[in-house]
Protein backbone atom coordinates (compact mmCIF):
# COMPACT_ATOMS: atom_id res chain seq x y z
CA UNK A 1 0.00 0.00 0.00
CA UNK A 2 1.38 3.20 -0.67
CA UNK A 3 0.02 5.27 2.31
CA UNK A 4 1.72 8.44 1.46
CA UNK A 5 -0.86 9.54 -1.23
CA UNK A 6 -3.98 7.61 -1.38
CA UNK A 7 -6.73 10.02 -2.48
CA UNK A 8 -8.35 9.20 1.43
CA UNK A 9 -4.63 10.58 2.95
CA UNK A 10 -4.60 13.76 0.23
CA UNK A 11 -8.22 14.61 2.54
CA UNK A 12 -6.48 15.41 5.50
CA UNK A 13 -3.99 17.74 3.71
CA UNK A 14 -4.66 21.49 5.28
CA UNK A 15 -5.68 23.48 2.40
CA UNK A 16 -3.79 26.52 3.91
CA UNK A 17 -0.47 24.67 4.85
CA UNK A 18 -0.87 21.31 3.36
CA UNK A 19 0.64 19.89 6.13
CA UNK A 20 -1.83 16.75 7.59
CA UNK A 21 -4.29 17.98 9.71
CA UNK A 22 -4.10 16.29 13.46
CA UNK A 23 -7.10 16.67 15.98
CA UNK A 24 -8.82 19.26 16.62
CA UNK A 25 -9.43 20.03 12.93
CA UNK A 26 -11.24 22.94 12.70
CA UNK A 27 -13.93 23.96 9.62
CA UNK A 28 -16.01 26.05 8.71
CA UNK A 29 -20.23 26.77 9.01
CA UNK A 30 -19.74 25.55 5.26
CA UNK A 31 -17.67 22.63 5.92
CA UNK A 32 -14.06 23.94 4.61
CA UNK A 33 -11.42 21.97 6.80
CA UNK A 34 -8.49 23.53 8.19
CA UNK A 35 -5.60 22.65 10.49
CA UNK A 36 -5.50 24.46 14.00
CA UNK A 37 -2.39 25.95 13.89
CA UNK A 38 -3.62 27.70 10.71
CA UNK A 39 -7.02 28.26 12.26
CA UNK A 40 -5.28 30.41 15.23
CA UNK A 41 -3.84 32.96 12.28
CA UNK A 42 -7.17 33.71 10.34
CA UNK A 43 -9.68 34.44 11.54
CA UNK A 44 -12.36 33.95 8.29
CA UNK A 45 -12.41 31.10 6.27
CA UNK A 46 -9.72 30.84 3.35
CA UNK A 47 -12.04 29.38 0.95
CA UNK A 48 -15.21 31.12 1.28
CA UNK A 49 -14.06 33.93 3.19
CA UNK A 50 -16.86 33.03 6.30
CA UNK A 51 -15.87 33.66 9.84
CA UNK A 52 -14.70 31.10 11.45
CA UNK A 53 -15.92 29.38 14.56
CA UNK A 54 -15.16 26.65 16.48
CA UNK A 55 -16.37 24.36 14.72
CA UNK A 56 -14.27 20.78 14.79
CA UNK A 57 -14.12 18.87 12.11
CA UNK A 58 -15.20 14.96 13.61
CA UNK A 59 -15.79 13.43 10.29
CA UNK A 60 -12.57 14.35 8.97
CA UNK A 61 -10.72 13.21 12.11
CA UNK A 62 -12.79 9.88 12.08
CA UNK A 63 -11.26 9.21 8.34
CA UNK A 64 -8.06 9.76 9.95
CA UNK A 65 -8.14 7.33 12.60
CA UNK A 66 -9.70 4.68 10.16
CA UNK A 67 -6.25 5.11 7.91
CA UNK A 68 -3.09 3.77 8.62
CA UNK A 69 -0.36 7.17 8.28
CA UNK A 70 3.41 6.37 7.55
CA UNK A 71 5.99 8.55 9.31
CA UNK A 72 6.90 12.28 7.82
CA UNK A 73 10.64 11.08 7.42
CA UNK A 74 9.58 8.34 5.37
CA UNK A 75 11.98 9.74 2.35
CA UNK A 76 15.13 9.21 4.84
CA UNK A 77 14.20 5.35 5.47
CA UNK A 78 11.44 5.06 8.24
CA UNK A 79 9.10 2.35 8.00
CA UNK A 80 6.59 2.94 10.25
CA UNK A 81 2.84 2.81 10.04
CA UNK A 82 1.73 4.68 12.37
CA UNK A 83 -2.04 4.65 13.60
CA UNK A 84 -3.28 8.50 13.59
CA UNK A 85 -3.24 9.49 17.09
CA UNK A 86 0.39 8.57 17.42
CA UNK A 87 1.71 10.23 14.39
CA UNK A 88 2.59 13.63 16.18
CA UNK A 89 4.25 11.91 18.98
CA UNK A 90 6.26 9.02 17.06
CA UNK A 91 7.40 11.79 14.70
CA UNK A 92 8.99 13.89 17.84
CA UNK A 93 10.85 10.98 18.80
CA UNK A 94 11.40 9.17 15.46
CA UNK A 95 15.35 7.84 14.85
CA UNK A 96 15.16 9.13 11.81
CA UNK A 97 14.32 13.06 12.26
CA UNK A 98 17.32 15.18 11.83
CA UNK A 99 19.68 15.74 14.31
CA UNK A 100 20.74 19.20 15.28
CA UNK A 101 24.68 20.69 14.98
CA UNK A 102 26.48 19.48 17.40
CA UNK A 103 28.83 22.35 16.96
CA UNK A 104 28.70 23.57 21.25
CA UNK A 105 28.48 26.85 22.16
CA UNK A 106 27.07 28.99 19.02
CA UNK A 107 23.46 28.81 18.43
CA UNK A 108 23.53 27.17 14.72
CA UNK A 109 20.41 26.10 13.02
CA UNK A 110 21.58 23.85 10.96
CA UNK A 111 19.96 19.84 11.28
CA UNK A 112 20.65 16.93 8.84
CA UNK A 113 21.76 13.82 9.18
CA UNK A 114 24.75 12.17 10.57
CA UNK A 115 26.63 12.44 7.04
CA UNK A 116 25.19 16.00 6.18
CA UNK A 117 26.60 17.23 9.20
CA UNK A 118 30.35 16.10 9.50
CA UNK A 119 30.89 17.65 6.90
CA UNK A 120 28.90 20.81 7.67
CA UNK A 121 31.18 20.36 11.12
CA UNK A 122 34.09 20.06 8.53
CA UNK A 123 33.09 23.22 5.95
CA UNK A 124 31.29 25.41 8.20
CA UNK A 125 32.72 24.81 11.32
CA UNK A 126 36.40 24.21 10.39
CA UNK A 127 36.59 21.21 12.62
CA UNK A 128 38.70 18.41 11.60
CA UNK A 129 37.59 15.04 11.13
CA UNK A 130 40.01 11.99 11.88
CA UNK A 131 39.67 8.50 10.28
CA UNK A 132 40.64 7.55 14.05
CA UNK A 133 39.56 5.82 17.34
CA UNK A 134 42.79 6.97 19.58
CA UNK A 135 43.79 10.69 19.81
CA UNK A 136 46.14 13.03 21.18
CA UNK A 137 45.21 16.81 20.79
CA UNK A 138 46.78 19.84 22.26
CA UNK A 139 44.37 22.71 23.46
CA UNK A 140 46.49 25.74 24.08
CA UNK A 141 44.78 29.35 25.32
CA UNK A 142 43.72 30.75 22.36
CA UNK A 143 41.55 27.24 21.50
CA UNK A 144 38.82 28.63 23.30
CA UNK A 145 39.52 31.66 21.68
CA UNK A 146 38.81 33.62 24.93
CA UNK A 147 38.36 32.19 28.27
CA UNK A 148 34.43 33.40 28.57
CA UNK A 149 31.50 31.30 29.42
CA UNK A 150 30.87 28.27 26.73
CA UNK A 151 34.11 28.41 25.16
CA UNK A 152 34.64 25.76 22.77
CA UNK A 153 36.65 23.23 20.20
CA UNK A 154 35.47 19.94 18.92
CA UNK A 155 37.25 17.51 16.51
CA UNK A 156 35.07 14.43 14.91
CA UNK A 157 36.75 10.68 15.27
CA UNK A 158 34.95 8.37 12.22
CA UNK A 159 35.76 4.84 13.44
CA UNK A 160 33.71 1.57 14.11
CA UNK A 161 31.37 2.83 11.34
CA UNK A 162 30.33 5.38 13.53
CA UNK A 163 31.41 9.25 13.88
CA UNK A 164 32.28 10.66 17.82
CA UNK A 165 32.56 14.60 18.86
CA UNK A 166 35.53 15.10 21.02
CA UNK A 167 34.42 18.45 23.00
CA UNK A 168 36.47 20.76 24.90
CA UNK A 169 35.12 23.23 26.45
CA UNK A 170 35.69 26.35 29.11
CA UNK A 171 33.24 27.73 32.02
CA UNK A 172 32.58 29.59 35.44
CA UNK A 173 31.94 27.13 37.91
CA UNK A 174 31.09 29.25 40.76
CA UNK A 175 33.73 31.96 40.54
CA UNK A 176 36.60 29.11 39.04
CA UNK A 177 37.09 28.68 35.67
CA UNK A 178 36.86 24.90 34.73
CA UNK A 179 37.24 23.04 31.37
CA UNK A 180 35.78 20.20 30.49
CA UNK A 181 36.42 17.36 27.77
CA UNK A 182 33.63 14.46 27.40
CA UNK A 183 32.71 12.59 24.32
CA UNK A 184 29.56 12.81 21.74
CA UNK A 185 28.00 10.12 19.66
CA UNK A 186 26.75 10.92 16.28
CA UNK A 187 23.65 8.72 16.45
CA UNK A 188 20.93 7.51 18.78
CA UNK A 189 21.18 6.76 22.64
CA UNK A 190 20.48 3.05 22.59
CA UNK A 191 23.85 2.85 20.19
CA UNK A 192 25.97 5.28 21.88
CA UNK A 193 25.53 2.59 24.63
CA UNK A 194 27.75 -0.13 22.20
CA UNK A 195 30.75 2.01 22.71
CA UNK A 196 32.66 3.66 25.51
CA UNK A 197 35.82 6.27 25.64
CA UNK A 198 39.11 6.85 27.96
CA UNK A 199 40.47 10.61 27.97
CA UNK A 200 43.67 11.11 30.08
CA UNK A 201 46.39 14.56 30.78
CA UNK A 202 49.54 13.65 32.45
CA UNK A 203 52.59 15.63 32.93
CA UNK A 204 56.00 14.24 34.67
CA UNK A 205 54.48 10.81 35.84
CA UNK A 206 51.20 12.37 37.28
CA UNK A 207 47.91 11.64 35.51
CA UNK A 208 44.12 12.42 35.30
CA UNK A 209 41.89 10.07 33.75
CA UNK A 210 38.13 9.42 32.80
CA UNK A 211 36.25 6.68 31.92
CA UNK A 212 33.01 7.07 30.42
CA UNK A 213 29.97 6.28 27.30
CA UNK A 214 29.30 8.89 25.24
CA UNK A 215 26.48 10.71 25.44
CA UNK A 216 24.34 10.97 21.99
CA UNK A 217 24.11 14.46 20.22
CA UNK A 218 20.11 14.08 20.52
CA UNK A 219 21.00 15.18 23.97
CA UNK A 220 22.00 18.95 23.64
CA UNK A 221 25.60 19.57 25.22
CA UNK A 222 24.49 21.74 28.00
CA UNK A 223 23.08 18.63 29.47
CA UNK A 224 26.20 16.95 29.32
CA UNK A 225 28.54 19.85 30.87
CA UNK A 226 25.56 20.29 33.68
CA UNK A 227 25.84 16.48 34.59
CA UNK A 228 29.70 16.81 34.40
CA UNK A 229 29.86 13.52 32.34
CA UNK A 230 33.30 14.48 31.54
CA UNK A 231 36.63 15.05 32.36
CA UNK A 232 37.18 18.01 34.55
CA UNK A 233 39.80 19.55 35.27
CA UNK A 234 40.20 23.32 36.99
CA UNK A 235 42.29 25.67 35.62
CA UNK A 236 44.88 25.41 37.86
CA UNK A 237 45.78 21.90 37.70
CA UNK A 238 45.08 22.55 33.62
CA UNK A 239 48.06 24.73 34.00
CA UNK A 240 49.27 22.51 36.31
CA UNK A 241 49.17 19.81 33.33
CA UNK A 242 50.28 22.29 30.97
CA UNK A 243 53.63 21.74 28.64
CA UNK A 244 55.85 24.93 28.94
CA UNK A 245 56.21 27.20 31.70
CA UNK A 246 53.29 26.07 32.89
CA UNK A 247 51.43 29.85 32.92
CA UNK A 248 49.79 29.42 29.92
CA UNK A 249 47.19 26.55 28.88
CA UNK A 250 49.19 23.90 26.64
CA UNK A 251 47.45 20.53 27.72
CA UNK A 252 47.87 17.45 26.14
CA UNK A 253 44.69 15.27 26.07
CA UNK A 254 45.21 11.58 25.22
CA UNK A 255 42.44 8.86 24.77
CA UNK A 256 40.80 6.49 22.93
CA UNK A 257 37.34 5.33 21.85
CA UNK A 258 36.56 1.49 22.32
CA UNK A 259 33.38 -0.68 21.62
CA UNK A 260 32.01 -2.34 24.49
CA UNK A 261 30.67 -6.18 23.48
CA UNK A 262 27.95 -7.34 25.49
ZN1 LIG B 1 -2.69 24.30 8.05
ZN1 LIG C 1 -15.46 28.05 4.19
ZN1 LIG D 1 9.43 7.65 11.87
ZN1 LIG E 1 26.46 24.11 12.67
Amino acid sequence: MDASNSVLHNLLDCPVCMNTMFPPIRQCSNGHALCSNCKSRVNRCPICRDELGNIRCLGLEKLGESLEWPCKYLNVGCRDLLPYSNVINHELTCKFRPYNCPAVGVACPITGDVSFLVNHLKNDHRVNVFNSWTFNNLYTESDPEEVLNNSWKIAVYDCFGYQFCLCFEVFMWGSSQVYIAYMRFMGEPEDAKRFGYRLEVCSSGKSLSWRSIPRSIREPSIRVRESLDGLIIRRDLALFFSDGDKKQLKLAISGYICSITT
